[in-house]
């Protein structure tokens, strides 16, 4: 609740994705403060794709949803009648390869998977009326030191004033590029073919498994799955070269053009693989993009970056949105740390707390996509032969489960603990002197 004698903390978030969702509903709940977030779009707006919540996402929304918004979250996630998240299969047999999550995890941090729309609703559920403006796009922040104070300057012409801007504005993320002018953003080879359908179009298969399958062949994926009641979702991530890639910028509906082009590629996967393909609607396209990540995700003593706008890499393991949860799981821990019942913060640290507890872990996952190519061609080099294939898939694609497992909170306790020793012996240094 508001104390009287102390001004309400003042933060604007830009862009309201999933990870600006996420910061309206966490940050709303600190003690004394306003939050108001600022998002481009006209309106609410999600892909109609399938998205996989994998067990680090669900480890934080558990903390940070209120029990409505987990409840109507895990009411439309998918996980099949199996214990181990999703099936890996043999590109071509569809043999299972590995599984994906540890064998202990419970339940209800299992690996799902779900459409966009929905995981979107159940952020938007514990966000409060008002605090979202939408078609306002942020141009640029302007920080001023002295004042502990940061402008926003909108595309309308109007200027916001914050003590603390969020900034979750994505992959191509205007207000990255103010600060770091010359990161590109590159497409990386990859387009991601999706679609979510009516599960009728596959009465006619009577062997689609219950599971949620993915089919790898080198660096193309295809991803089956149930999804909520009713709903399919055909994904597949494919290598195109560029040109191709950049026809898509402006049609993403590639129709039956699109699946004609998909089954030339895949002509020789596992049959349930051309089944489902000669089943589909239509398809969409988007090329995937990356650019190099954020080394230290503050600026200025008042600007945080969350989400893909500080680790801006689309498709990686399907923890996109894990880290994007897990950012603003660290930025509430920290900011909630510096108030304690003060009802003021101390904004420049937390967010030395924030990006301390981040960067680390984030370093090691954009390292790890390098060894992630190297196992890919190792693993490939031997696709012609089933049981050197097996072998070496197994070897090399269960490595992960510290990133798709990891837990924030714990290496948040490990900065906190450390910093109060530091200032502990600092203290005892000073007490001597
Ligand atoms: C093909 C594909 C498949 C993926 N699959 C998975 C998966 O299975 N599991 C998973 O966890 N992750 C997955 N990801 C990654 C995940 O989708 C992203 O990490 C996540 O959506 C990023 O959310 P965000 O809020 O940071 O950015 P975005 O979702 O891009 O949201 C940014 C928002 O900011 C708004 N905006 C932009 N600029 C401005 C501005 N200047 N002012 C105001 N508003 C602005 C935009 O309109 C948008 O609403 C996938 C990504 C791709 C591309």
């Amino acid at each position: 609740m508001a104390n009287s004698n102390t001004r309400q903390l003042r933060i604007a978030i830009v862009g309201g994705g999933l990870a600006g969702a996420a910061a309206a509903g966490a940050l709303s709940r600190l003690p004394n403060v306003q939050v108001r977030a600022y998002e481009r779009a006209p309106a609410v707006r999600e892909a109609g794709a399938q998205i996989a919540v994998m067990v680090t996402a669900l480890k934080v929304l558990r903390r940070i949803l209120s029990p409505a918004a987990w409840e109507y979250l895990q009411s439309r996630l998918y996980r099949g009648d199996g214990t181990d998240g999703i099936h890996h299969r043999h590109w071509k047999t569809g043999e299972i390869l590995t599984i994906a999550i540890s064998p202990d995890t419970p339940r209800y941090l299992q690996e799902g998977r779900t459409s966009r729309v929905s995981l979107h609703r159940a952020l938007m559920i514990d966000v409060p009326d008002g605090v979202f403006e939408y078609g306002k796009e942020v141009l640029k922040v302007e920080s001023h030191r002295q004042k502990k104070e940061v402008s926003l300057h909108l595309s309308n012409g109007e200027t916001k004033t914050a003590d603390l801007v969020v900034v979750a504005d994505g992959l191509y993320s205007k207000i990255r590029r103010q600060y770091l002018p010359e990161t590109e953003v590159k497409y990386k080879g990859l387009v991601a073919y999706r679609i979510n359908f009516s599960i009728s179009r596959l009465a006619h298969i009577e062997d689609l498994p219950n599971d949620s399958s993915s089919f790898r062949k080198g660096s193309n994926v295809v991803i089956l799955s149930r999804l909520e009641t009713g709903t399919y979702s055909f994904a597949a991530f494919l290598q195109e070269p560029e040109e191709f890639a950049a026809s898509l910028r402006w049609e993403h509906a590639l129709g039956q053009a699109g699946i004609h082009r998909i089954k030339g590629k895949l002509a020789d996967w596992h049959p349930l693989v051309t089944k489902v393909l000669d089943a589909l609607p239509g398809i969409d396209a988007y090329p995937l993009q990356e650019a190099k990540w954020m080394e230290h995700l503050i600026r200025d003593d008042t600007v945080a970056f969350v989400g893909d706008a500080a680790h801006p890499t689309a498709g990686g393991w399907g923890t996109g949105s894990a880290f994007c949860f897990a950012d603003v799981w660290a930025l509430y821990r920290s900011l909630h740390r510096t108030c304690q019942g003060k009802e003021t913060y101390n904004i420049p640290h937390a967010l030395q707390l924030f990006n301390e507890s981040r960067r680390h872990f984030l370093q090691r996952v954009e390292r790890q996509f390098d060894y992630d190519k190297m196992d890919t061609k190792y693993v490939n080099e031997a696709v012609d032969d089933h049981d050197e294939f097996t072998k070496r898939y197994r070897e090399r694609y269960t490595l992960i489960s510290w990133i798709l497992e990891h837990d924030p909170e714990l290496w948040w306790q490990e900065v906190e603990a450390e910093e109060r020793h530091r200032n502990i012996r600092h203290d005892k240094r000073l007490s001597q002197l």
